[in-house]
């Protein structure tokens, strides 16, 4: 897998969608609202483009996955909303997904990017996405990964990358 120019926003859109039909996939009255903010002005970065295109696919799933839980619980009061923007900020590029979904318990929070690590019931997920992403986005490709979230709220992974 060799590093090659790559524009972010194809692969941001095309995850994005591939997840949440993924989702609708198996669950036919799963509706959420997409909001894709993506910087028209992205320069290409030189990144592996298969490895990002599955930190974000595994972010996105995680996102849809979260707004499917609450809306579970809470029901058609309750609108599912998952956002994804891009856009430079200094020498780096900042991607954000947000959910407005079940957001992270402090209790868990400092354990999320362990190995293994799931709330998922067995099938449906196997802990490695985010530990995955550590690995991608901080050793491999020198950026950061930041979480904000709170519980019943939602939640938002921050991804910078330097640019080229
Ligand atoms: P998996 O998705 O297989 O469970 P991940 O490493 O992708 O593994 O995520 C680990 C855990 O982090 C999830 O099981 C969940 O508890 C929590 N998590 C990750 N993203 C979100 C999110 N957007 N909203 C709520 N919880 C999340
Ligand atoms: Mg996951």
């Amino acid at each position: 897998n060799i590093k090659e120019p790559t524009n972010l926003n194809t692969i941001a859109d095309e995850y994005f969608r591939l997840a949440y039909h993924g989702l609708r996939a198996k669950d036919k009255s799963f509706n959420a609202e997409l909001v894709a903010n993506l910087d028209p002005n992205l320069p290409l970065i030189n990144i592996v483009p298969q490895d990002v295109g599955r930190v974000l696919l595994n972010m996105f799933t995680n996102a849809f996955y979260a707004v499917h839980q609450k809306q579970k619980i809470i029901g058609g009061d309750f609108k599912p909303r998952v956002e994804v923007s891009t856009k430079v900020i200094g020498k780096e590029v900042e991607v954000i997904v947000r959910d407005n979904g079940s957001g992270i318990p402090d209790a868990i929070k400092d354990k999320i990017m362990q190995p293994f690590f799931t709330t998922k019931p067995a099938g449906e997920g196997t802990g490695l996405g985010l530990s995955l992403s550590y690995d991608i986005i901080v050793k491999a490709h020198k950026g950061h990964i930041n979480i904000d979230s709170k519980e019943g709220e939602g939640t938002a992974f921050v991804i910078t990358l330097p640019l080229s």
